[in-house]
């Protein structure tokens, strides 16, 4: 793979914020195994109904800098807390090299001269 011009550890994870993190059977499976649940309780206890192309996604909670995030994203660390047992599309974001997020993140950052600077939706 191509050198990464990222970086989530400086990052608040807006990927993480996003509303419809779609849940296939397969990642339901690997969240119960991760929590020694059944997959019916898995379902139950993470997700919630997407849309007609997602039909599950994972729940939300409160976020200081999004309107919600994911439950799973620790709110102080801004990590993954299932990071092993994250869904496949977890997984897969970015599909490049380069984030979309992050790219405005680190314009914004420069332009303002503040290293720590986030855009919220809040
Ligand atoms: S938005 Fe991009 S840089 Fe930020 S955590 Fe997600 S993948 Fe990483
Ligand atoms: S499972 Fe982890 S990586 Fe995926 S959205 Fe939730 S916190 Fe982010």
């Amino acid at each position: 793979m191509a050198r990464k011009h990222y970086d989530c550890l400086k990052c608040v994870a807006y990927c993480c914020s996003y509303a419809h993190i779609p849940v296939e059977k397969t990642d339901l499976k690997r969240l119960a195994k991760h929590f020694d649940v059944s997959i019916d309780k898995a379902e139950k206890r993470f997700t919630k109904r997407g849309d007609k192309d997602t039909p599950r996604v994972l729940k939300h909670t409160e976020d200081e800098h999004f309107v919600s995030s994911c439950m799973f994203l620790d709110k102080e660390t801004r990590n993954c807390t299932i990071y092993d047992a994250r869904p496949k599309i977890c997984r897969d974001f970015p599909t490049q090299a380069r984030c979309g997020y992050y790219e405005f993140l680190k314009f914004e950052r420069e332009v303002q001269d503040d290293p720590e600077w986030v855009a919220t939706t809040n």
